[in-house]
């Protein structure tokens, strides 16, 4: 099989409001999404959606890399999924997002050249609850209180709230939040890298008694050193999600003893090879995932949800990117049901999703061939 052309588009969507954290603000998801086809008829799809206070990534410049990338892979096996990726790390550091489109669509190719969805080439049963949380913008205390409010109307079996500003108004948002909503549902919260070592131990000793199931990224990547003294003095769990973006991330945390949770996301990891890596490492270390998303459509989340059909290690799932876009341009995949649960029910080989192609067509496009 050999790779004869691909289509690379700049996907945007609009959200139904702005998602804020404590890095920014997102107003429209703006994917990158790729179509690799293939001289036997078979074609893979694949989502990247950059953060770029995360990730360092922007739409435009994974389309220019998108396009090196093509070129890089035109006309080779899409089969060997390893070798392509390992072409890819080589002439591109870093950059994970816009290297998971390219995994995802191989391993769609992969998938349907085999005849099996992706959960079950990896040996999976489609038999798990998948729930997922719904998040909490960071705001003023009233209008977090709304959207949990609303969120715990709606049947959503946890919360998460976006804090990372400072001791005195997370403290103050955690309160509000709880006397609304009390304390029958599960809390989790995300600083996001906003607090300081400091900053970060007494804020969670202050929230101790609210009942945190627990807390991503209490500080900065680049303090990865002090976040094993952290974990020891919160009494809250502490998940990695900045910190951890692929299997070297993965194993050094696990060594130092740096956290209690994996947050996984295909954009970090630079997509699902790389992301069955970590597990790996999460279930010999004895640490438990989560996955997460950033701006993805139902695509992507469709791609990472064979990921957590096929793995028992990843126990919480924050994929609601998607209920928080104004459209839906994806056509199969995972259908979101009451009260935060999640299925894929469709048996279709691969990823079993696509985009619909009349969305596509109004987007800007480029073709490699
Ligand atoms: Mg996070």
């Amino acid at each position: 099989m050999k790779i004869t052309k691909i289509e690379i588009y700049k996907l945007n969507v609009p959200l139904k409001e702005p998602f804020i954290i404590s890095l920014g603000v997102i107003k429209t998801a703006n994917s990158i999404v790729l179509k690799i086809h293939t001289d036997q008829g078979v074609y893979g799809t694949g989502e990247g959606n950059p953060y770029m206070f995360i990730v360092g990534e922007t739409q435009d410049a994974d389309f220019e890399y998108a396009k090196m990338l093509s070129k890089l892979i035109l006309g080779k096996n899409p089969l060997e999924i390893e070798t392509r990726l390992a072409e890819i790390d080589r002439i591109l550091k870093f950059n994970p997002t816009v290297k998971s489109a390219f995994d995802m669509a191989l391993y769609d190719i992969l998938g349907k050249y085999t005849g099996l969805p992706l959960y079950k080439l990896w040996g999976g049963t489609n038999n798990r609850e998948i729930i997922t949380d719904m998040t909490v913008s960071i705001d003023t205390p009233e209008k977090m209180v709304k959207d949990a409010l609303r969120f715990k109307q709606a049947g959503f079996p946890a919360i998460k709230v976006k804090l990372g500003d400072n001791l005195k108004n997370d403290v103050a948002r955690i309160v509000a939040i709880r006397e609304a909503i009390g304390y029958d549902i599960p809390l989790r919260i995300d600083a996001n890298q906003g607090w300081d070592t400091i900053t970060a131990i007494n804020t969670l000793k202050a929230l101790a008694k609210y009942d945190i199931e627990h807390c991503e990224a209490p500080i900065p990547r680049w303090n990865v050193s002090d976040l094993p003294y952290v974990r020891a003095q919160s009494p809250i769990a502490i998940m990695a999600d900045e910190s951890l973006f692929d299997h070297h991330d993965a194993f050094r945390l696990a060594n130092t003893k740096s956290c209690d949770y994996f947050n996984i996301k295909l954009s970090k990891s630079g997509g699902l090879n790389t992301a069955l890596k970590i597990v790996s490492i999460a279930e010999a270390a004895g640490i438990k995932s989560q996955v997460g998303c950033m701006s993805e459509t139902r695509f992507g989340l469709t791609a990472l949800m064979h990921l957590v059909i096929a793995r028992k290690n990843i126990v919480h799932f924050d994929l609601d990117s998607a209920l928080m876009l104004a459209d839906d341009p994806v056509t199969g995949g995972i259908v979101y049901k009451e009260k935060g649960s999640v299925t894929l029910s469709d048996d279709l080989p691969g990823i079993g999703a696509d985009f619909d192609q009349k969305y596509l067509d109004k987007m800007e496009k480029i073709i490699v061939s």
